[in-house]
């Protein structure tokens, strides 16, 4: 699905990515880790188009979108993408947020739009909350939210940048468990989390991130477990 060859990313003279290559497969989790700093939210960004890179190539779907004459909107209409903090439109209602996008952007018939989003809040278990604003939700169920608003487009890929982060320890299970029906869904993602219990549950592979490139991957149970390069044991010894 995604494909990431020699990125490179520079803010003035420092280098965030160096050469960082990726590659991610249909249905597949992947979990980037590494220290704050790493760049694990740069990549993602750079992957969804909000950073413009200085080298290298990023295919989704076979597809260069790193190519300067791709238009950044369609690439995006293809990928969710779910920060940290929600980021949800505080004056718009619950249905509003979700349908905004699809309707105004993707030019979805309002009727259609508005049964799609209620029928991805019942999933989230969210039904009741149609038009409430999102200073009436929990900080769990605002990312809930959020998730259903980035998954209204369809998306081929989703981006989740620390989504369990900001919340509550007791709010983190129910968006853990949106993400591993997500996954039961076949949903392909990468996500970028301080939490190696989260990683080794619910991801595939994961890549630890460190000076501007991936130089771990592979299997949970394998780089958490058992990592092989001396930076990663390092990362581990000193988080746990
Ligand atoms: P964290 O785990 O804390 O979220 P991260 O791995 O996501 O960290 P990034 O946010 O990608 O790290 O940041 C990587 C580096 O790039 C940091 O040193 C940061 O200061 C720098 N950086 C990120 N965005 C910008 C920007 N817009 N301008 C200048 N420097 C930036
Ligand atoms: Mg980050």
């Amino acid at each position: 699905v995604l494909t990431c060859r020699g990125l490179r990313k520079e803010f003035g003279d420092h280098v965030v990515l160096d050469g960082l290559d990726l590659t991610v497969g249909e249905h597949q989790v992947v979990a980037l880790i590494g220290a704050s700093g790493s760049g694990k939210s740069t990549l993602l960004r750079c992957v969804n188009l909000l950073e413009d890179l200085d080298d290298g190539v990023i295919e989704l779907d076979g597809e260069d979108i790193s190519d300067p004459r791709v238009d950044p909107d369609r690439v995006r209409r293809r990928i969710g993408m779910v920060f940290q903090s929600y980021n949800l439109f505080p004056h718009l209602s619950v249905l509003e947020n979700i349908t905004l996008a699809p309707i105004r952007v993707h030019r979805r018939p309002r009727a259609e739009a508005e049964a799609q989003a209620r029928e991805l809040l019942d999933r989230m278990g969210l039904g009741e909350k149609a038009h409430a604003y999102p200073d009436r939700l929990s900080g769990g169920q605002q990312q809930r939210v959020a998730m259903a608003r980035a998954l209204a487009n369809s998306p081929r890929l989703m981006l989740l940048d620390e989504v369990t982060s900001a919340l509550d320890p007791e709010l983190v299970g129910e968006v853990l468990s949106m993400i591993r029906d997500l996954k039961a869904d076949g949903m392909t993602m990468v996500l970028a989390t301080h939490e190696m219990g989260f990683a080794r549950e619910v991801a595939d592979q994961v890549c630890f991130l460190d000076g501007g490139r991936v130089v771990e991957a592979g299997p949970p149970e394998q780089v958490l477990g058992d990592p092989t390069h001396p930076r990663t044991r390092q990362f581990l010894k000193r988080i746990i």
